[in-house]
């Protein structure tokens, strides 16, 4: 049923990439659960496969001293559901991650796997872009730094050089009165995947204005998006309830939705006024906020 050409588990970092080098066509192997369905439904055939789960450098949950947290691209969302870190600097990161398939998926299925594998709909996705998340990828040849917001390229398609691996996931320090919320509308509450998902991230400055919005959305388009006109608007300002009607709307400038048999455009359309609105309201709030 499987068809697999070559299994390879490196034992070091070192030894990981001297092989990607050496087999570019190799097909890293996180927990599977994207992996295993495309070669049981033979979209992937004769893979050589690469299982990175003797690699540490991939592992763990820190808080540095500047206050960047590094989520390394082998924690599962049980992990990233069950850290105090991410619970303080990120609470909607584990949102995101119990909100993901359910707890067997949850078990296996890592957050670099999640990112790699580039899908719109990848529930980590609108939170990782609304913290402009930096992905520090490793190959022989080096160290690249990447922001999220760049690193998406089409649906299901990412710009990860074959020979790299994604080590880690950095989300920058926040302001010390910050916000976010993520919302995932999808038809079950549970083994179901986004009609669209909407994350929120505010910092609210000395002054009691916004001094940073983020709004960013799955399902919205091709790729995860960025609702800049709608970001732009709400910056600057102590918003009202008028306010956030208007940042749902401009919401959609920056968005795409098509009709799949999940949802129609319309539908999503609807979706996306109102899941800005309200995800950005509670980011906000979180923040310290009053409407
Ligand atoms: C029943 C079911 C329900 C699901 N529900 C959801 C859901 O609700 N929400 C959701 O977002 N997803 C869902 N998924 C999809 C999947 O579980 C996630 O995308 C998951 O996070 C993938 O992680 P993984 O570790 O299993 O990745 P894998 O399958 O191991 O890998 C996925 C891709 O990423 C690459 N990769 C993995 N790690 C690295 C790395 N460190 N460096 C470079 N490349 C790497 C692999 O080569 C592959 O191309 C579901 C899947 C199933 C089977």
């Amino acid at each position: 049923m499987y068809s697999v050409s070559e299994l390879y588990i490196p034992q070091t970092l070192g030894e990981a990439l001297a092989y990607l080098s050496e087999h570019p066509d190799t097909r890293p192997l996180a927990g599977g659960t994207d992996v295993l369905v495309q070669m049981r439904a033979k979209r992937l055939e004769d893979v050589r496969l690469m299982s990175l789960e003797k690699l540490p450098e991939l592992t763990g949950i820190r808080c540095r001293e500047d206050g960047v947290v590094e989520i390394g691209a082998l924690t599962t969302f049980t992990q990233l559901a069950a850290s105090e870190t991410v619970a303080q600097r990120a609470p909607m990161l584990r949102t995101a991650a119990l909100a993901m398939g359910g707890p067997q998926i949850q078990n296996r299925a890592t957050i670099g796997g999640n990112v790699c594998n580039g899908a719109t709909s990848a529930d980590s996705a609108p939170g990782l872009f609304a913290l402009d998340a930096v992905l520090v990828l490793q190959s022989a040849a080096g160290e690249r730094r990447v922001p999220i917001t760049e690193f998406y390229s089409g649906p299901g398609r990412v710009k990860r050089d074959p020979k790299e691996l994604l080590l880690h996931i950095e989300l920058p320090a926040a302001a010390p009165r910050h916000g976010d919320c993520y919302l995932k509308f999808s038809t079950r509450k549970a083994m179901d995947l986004a009609l669209i998902g909407c994350a929120a991230a505010c910092e609210i400055g000395e002054d009691g204005a916004v001094s940073k919005a983020a709004i960013a959305l799955g399902v919205a388009a091709p790729t995860p998006i960025r609702a800049s006109e709608a970001e732009a608007f709400l910056t600057g300002r102590k918003p009202g309830l008028e306010d956030l009607e208007e940042a749902g709307r401009l919401a959609l400038q920056s968005a795409s939705p098509r009709s799949s048999w999940r949802a129609s455009k319309e539908y999503r359309e609807q979706l996306i006024r109102t899941l800005a609105k309200r995800a950005f309201r509670a980011a906000y709030e979180s923040a310290g906020g009053v409407l």
